[in-house]
């Protein structure tokens, strides 16, 4: 059975744009394997037209003031309460989530960013008057304008939040926007349309455009002022080759191996609590997913039994009363059992799991633990994205964090001590973009935190204040206090001049008290 049926139609009546086929996908639930409906890809001149709209619109919305603009946003919020169950069914239908999972990641994180953004834009970009420490002449401000029209790429493992997130920024930022959401999650993509129409949002402001690969690829090519993508690792680079040719600034958001670092003076419990939870939830299909466990020897035996212990309690299946759901695609379960073949051919032990769940027919691979891994595996060094955790035994700290940054991700981290002032000072030896002491999966969920990785994992930052401001342009804003004919540096060039420039660089930068105000 194909996963993501491509039915491709000809369709010479609007074919001038060059690009007269048609692209219509049919999408499955991983849970029944049943379709849960089709979709048209859309053309190139249809993204085209959509970022006109958008050029068009953006004018008057950039000229609404913060709080009315917030206001947009707060009456999403009040869709979204209101019509959380009907959100959550078509969420939950295109990728397999149990409903908790859904509800706490796609609804809670989305009513908590809109709110957040609304309420702070305007202190977050508001002017702002900067000190000049040496054209004294001179009153420097800030103004953070809006980029124009930006085009959001998303992906399909949290389909909803990961698409509202940046447009919210973007929106607040006075930015319109077009969402190309994942094919694959097409209809969870769609529900932001839906999301900001029922908020009365003007016709343009924001748009979703369907569609796969090669309709992101028109979004980066028509005309955009940024790209906020994010994405594996390879789509990234076609992105950002895409926008390095055009000119257009973009963020990129990419794939992780994060690892967990267990020291020897752990809360064991909450360490393997902690790490079951970090690599099955939403089946391990997670950027920040616990992907690669490093243990200190002398607690290595203790924490794997409890990990194996709590593994064994998880309730794999679909709905409420479930633990871990299913994958999304049978091509990215493909991957996982690649991954665990690889490791076991190559001497790695399975505690836990290690295939396919055969008490159903959907797209679910049981919970899976493995031992004796090391770097020469798969599963230590690709990005699985899936329910596997490795676990690795390490004879120090030290061993552990160059393990940790023997890697080419650096997205995210945790590390497990009880002392949480040498965690603290650990975490800046680890190459990745956030660390979290004694938690993990939570940097997303901290609205505050600028989110993005180092190494392959990415470039730029999301959310918070820095990834409010990057929906701007910061605009300098020089503005001369005292006026006067001319100014000590403008024309005529003269000797006098010059050696009266000579003698001030003498004293600003050669003397104890040029320094001390430079
Ligand atoms: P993907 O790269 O296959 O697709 C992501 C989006 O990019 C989709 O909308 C797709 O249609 C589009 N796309 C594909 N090729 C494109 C091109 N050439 N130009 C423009 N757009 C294109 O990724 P995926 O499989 O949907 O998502 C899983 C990946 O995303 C994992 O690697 C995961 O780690 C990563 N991810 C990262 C973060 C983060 O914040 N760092 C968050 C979630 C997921």
């Amino acid at each position: 059975m194909a996963w993501l049926e491509a039915v491709a139609t000809s369709d010479p009546g609007s074919g001038s744009d060059g690009d007269a086929t048609r692209r219509r996908y049919r999408l499955r639930n991983p849970v029944t394997l049943e379709p849960v409906g089709e979709f048209d890809a859309q053309r190139e001149a249809e993204v085209r037209a959509a970022v006109e709209r958008a050029r068009k619109a953006q004018p008057a919305w950039a000229a609404l003031d913060f709080d009315e603009r917030g206001r947009f946003l707060q009456r999403a919020v009040a869709h979204l309460l209101a019509n959380q169950d009907a959100f959550v069914e078509t969420i939950v239908a295109e990728t397999g989530k149990p409903t908790v999972e859904a509800f706490a990641s796609e609804i809670v994180t989305s009513c908590d960013v809109l709110t957040w953004y609304a309420k702070r834009a305007r202190r977050i970009l508001a002017d702002r008057a900067l000190p000049v420490h040496l054209v004294k002449n001179k009153k420097l401000r800030i103004a953070y304008q809006p980029l124009g029209v930006v085009g959001i790429i998303t992906p399909w493992n949290f389909p909803f939040v990961l698409s509202l997130n940046p447009t919210a920024q973007a929106l607040m930022a006075g930015n319109a926007v077009i969402l190309k959401p994942s094919e694959i999650t097409a209809f969870s993509g769609r529900l932001l349309q839906e999301l900001f129409d029922a908020a009365g949002l003007p016709e343009g402001v924001f748009q979703v455009v369907l569609g796969d690969g090669e309709t992101g690829r028109a979004l980066c090519e028509a005309g955009v002022d940024k790209i906020s993508f994010t994405g594996s690792v390879a789509s990234g680079r076609k992105v950002g080759e895409a926008c390095g040719r055009n000119l257009v600034p973009c963020t990129l958001e990419l794939g992780g191996k994060d690892p967990m670092i267990v020291c020897p003076d752990a809360d064991l419990d909450r360490a393997a609590n902690g790490a079951v939870y970090g690599a099955f939830t939403n089946s391990g299909q997670v950027c920040i997913s616990t992907e690669r466990v490093y243990v200190v020897d002398e607690v290595a035996d203790e924490f794997t039994r409890k990990v194996v212990e709590k593994t064994a309690s998880l309730r794999q299946g679909a709905g409420g009363e479930v633990d871990v759901g299913a994958m999304i695609t049978p091509t990215q379960l493909e991957i996982v059992e690649r991954h665990v073949a690889d490791a076991v051919a190559r001497g790695a032990r399975v505690l836990a799991g290690g295939r396919r769940n055969p008490a159903y027919e959907g797209l679910f691979y049981e919970p899976t633990v493995l031992t004796d891994v090391n770097h020469d595996m798969l599963v230590m060094t690709e990005e699985t994205f899936g329910p596997v955790l490795p676990i690795m035994r390490v004879r120090d700290v030290d061993e552990a964090v160059e393990l940790a940054n023997d890697t080419r991700y650096g997205l995210n981290a945790s590390i497990w001590t009880r002392d949480r002032r040498v965690g603290a000072q650990l975490a800046r030896s680890i190459e990745a973009g956030a660390v979290v002491v004694n938690g993990c999966m939570v940097t997303y969920g901290v609205t505050e935190a600028p989110f993005g990785g180092r190494k392959d994992s990415g470039v730029g930052q999301v959310n918070g204040e820095i990834g409010l401001r990057s929906y701007c342009h910061a605009q300098s804003i020089l503005v001369d206090r005292f006026g006067g004919k001319s100014e000590g540096s403008w024309y005529p060039h003269t000797e006098k001049k010059l050696s009266r420039m000579k003698r001030m660089a003498r004293w600003i930068w050669g003397t104890p008290l040029g320094r001390l105000l430079s």
